[in-house]
């Protein structure tokens, strides 16, 4: 049974606070561990929400703001301390690779992993391997920003009726499959489209056209909602979005399941510290926007799990 779960390491926007750390997101995608903006103290929040070093393959940075790479320094480190076996990749805006050159090798370590810098300057497809494509799309924010999306390939769910109506069954399930057809019955015939899952990663942008193209049709939408509605006009200035902005976008997206994130320390509580507290007025805001779907506002160490196929 695959793991497709998100893990909040953190959900303070520019400086931590008593309940909330830096930002940081460990994405489980079937086998693989995706680091999202690892803030400062990442590498604690790792342990306490049970996630090793070996348990990353790749690190996405957004840009090169605090709150979302000062933990590159001691994850990278970390990485190497623990030996991690299999090879970990780094994405992020070329425009900043100054500041990652200087976050991996903030300080003297032994380096006995070699980690792939992939930095990227365009929009596009990143990466593909068997359970998905990582994709990236510019962001608006004073500092380059890039929001990531990950797309699962469309399969085929078989039709047990469909096969039985045709007489298949067997190996002969799996040879159709293989071979996309048995004898005049194509595959086609005895199964329908399997709509692949997309999770999108969208931190510290204004509304643009990537926020929306990143969030189109998600089953998992994380993102940044800096800010409540009535400073709309602070979120325009420095960047960010608003609650209702952020729901307004997933309502308009079709997403299935929204995460809040990356609050201002102006307000109090955005997500509760705990299970039982709501998401009060952030969750209101979204839900004034019109998104229907499942919200979650998020706080820290909460796992959230991609919601399943439908
Ligand atoms: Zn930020």
């Amino acid at each position: 049974m695959s793991v497709r779960e998100l893990v909040v390491l953190g959900t303070a926007s520019q400086v931590p606070t008593r309940h909330r750390n830096h930002n940081g997101y460990l994405l489980r995608w079937d086998g693989e561990g995706i680091l999202f903006d690892p803030g400062e103290g990442t590498q604690r929040q790792m342990l306490r929400a049970g996630v090793s070093a070996h348990d990353l393959n790749r690190i996405c940075v957004t840009h090169f703001h605090g709150d979302h790479s000062l933990g590159l320094a001691g994850v990278i480190q970390r990485i190497n301390l623990d030996k991690v076996p299999h090879p970990v990749t780094a994405h992020y805006p070329l425009s900043g690779q100054r500041f990652f050159s200087r976050l991996r090798y903030a300080t003297a370590y032994r380096e006995t992993v070699g980690i792939t810098e992939a930095p990227l300057e365009t929009d596009g497809p990143l990466a593909t391997t068997a359970s998905y494509t990582l994709e990236a799309r510019k962001l608006s924010h004073p500092v380059e920003s890039y929001g990531y999306r990950i797309v699962e390939p469309d399969g085929r769910r078989m039709l047990p009726d469909r096969l039985a109506a045709h007489g298949i069954k067997g190996p002969d399930v799996g040879r159709i499959q293989r071979e996309g057809s048995l004898g005049d019955v194509s595959l086609e015939d005895v199964s329908e489209v399997r709509r692949g899952q997309r999770f999108a990663f969208v931190m510290d942008t204004r509304l643009c056209d990537g926020v929306h193209a990143l969030a189109d049709g998600c089953d998992m939408l994380v993102i940044e909602s800096t800010f409540l509605d009535e400073d709309v006009e602070l979120a325009v200035e420095y960047g960010h979005l608003t609650a209702g902005q952020a729901a307004g976008v997933a309502r308009d997206a079709g997403v299935r399941h929204l995460v809040l994130t990356h609050f201002s320390q102006r307000y109090s509580e955005p997500g509760g510290t705990a299970p039982t507290e709501s998401g009060g007025e952030f969750e209101r805001q979204a839900r004034a926007a019109g998104f229907e779907g499942e919200l979650t506002v998020a706080y820290d160490l909460l796992r959230v799990p991609v919601p399943k196929r439908r």
